[in-house]
């Protein structure tokens, strides 16, 4: 009997990832979008086009007619139309480019003009600066910028970090997602970083949801209970810009007007690497399964 369970806590034992750094999400995988150049996708949904991609946002097979889940692929379809056909208007046609703030990663865009956007697997989409979402055709990688990390972040959350999760009307899948962040695989917790229960107790905020009316005052207090210096971190598209809830009557986002967000997370929802690589350079930590020295 206690042999048995000596196992099961063996192979839990070894089972988070070691080098976080050197994970590789499937090709299936909605991360970083690139954008190709309108101008230099000469003969759109060519598939002798260099542009275009081997795969596309959920691995459909956008060969023929009729694929991506019954609806006709267009892929000359121009910047114009994709604005129109995105669901948050996170794409702008002129010039030509895709607000991660918005975007709800359904992977539509992809699918009806594969020659101007694809989804790659990269999930290093963290930025510090909300324009540093609004990616481009010259966009490469993102990463916040050390630059603008307040010092009194590195200085004082270098070791350890807490943080009070506020779900503002959100659905549940970001908030799944930041927990299990910190399960058996991820291990979050190896760095010093996790979650409490109180703001008291809490370092730093972790919004998601759009921010509904009914929330917007206990949001207001859960950030003003927690001590200085702290910090503010919105996840998800819902909670950075609205997302597909952005103009409704029933939220109410001016919080942000009053507190600007350390961190913005892109993705709906967030995936764990994303969160905790956003952290990690946030907070000046190395992004690999190593415990830091002190
Ligand atoms: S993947 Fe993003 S940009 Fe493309 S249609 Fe969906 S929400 Fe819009």
């Amino acid at each position: 009997m206690f042999r048995t369970k000596f196992r099961v806590l063996r192979s839990h034992g070894i089972q988070y990832i070691k080098r976080l750094d050197e994970a590789a999400l499937p090709e299936i995988f909605r991360g970083r979008p690139v954008l190709t150049d309108p101008a230099e996708a000469a003969h759109p949904g060519d598939p002798q086009n260099g542009d275009a991609p081997t795969h596309t946002a959920g691995g459909d097979d956008i060969s023929g007619p009729g694929a991506c889940n019954g609806s006709t692929t267009r892929p000359g379809m121009t910047p114009g139309e994709l604005a129109a056909l995105c669901p948050t208007g996170a794409i702008t046609a002129t010039p030509f480019s895709l607000d991660l703030g918005r975007c709800l990663f359904c992977g539509e865009c992809a699918r009806r003009a594969p020659h101007l956007i694809r989804f790659t697997n990269d999930y290093h989409m963290a930025a510090n600066d909300r324009r540093a979402l609004v990616i481009t055709p010259q966009t490469t990688a993102l990463t916040p910028d050390p630059d603008l990390v307040r010092r009194e972040i590195t200085r004082t959350f270098g070791h350890a970090l807490k943080l009070r999760e506020v779900c503002a009307g959100g659905e549940g899948s970001t908030e799944m997602e930041l927990g299990a962040s910190m399960n058996v695989n991820f291990d979050f917790g190896r760095y010093g970083i996790d979650f409490t229960a109180s703001p008291r107790h809490a370092d730093g905020l972790v919004l998601t949801g759009p921010f509904t009316e009914n929330m917007a005052r206990a949001l207001e207090l859960c950030y003003e209970a927690i001590a200085e210096p702290k910090l503010l971190i919105v996840a998800g598209a819902d909670a950075i810009s609205g997302g597909l809830f952005a103009g409704s009557p029933a939220i109410d986002r001016r919080f942000l007007d009053r507190v600007a967000p350390d961190l913005y997370l892109p993705g709906n929802p967030v995936h764990p690497l994303t969160f905790i690589h956003g952290v990690m350079a946030l907070t000046g930590r190395p992004f690999t399964g190593k415990k830091r020295k002190r």
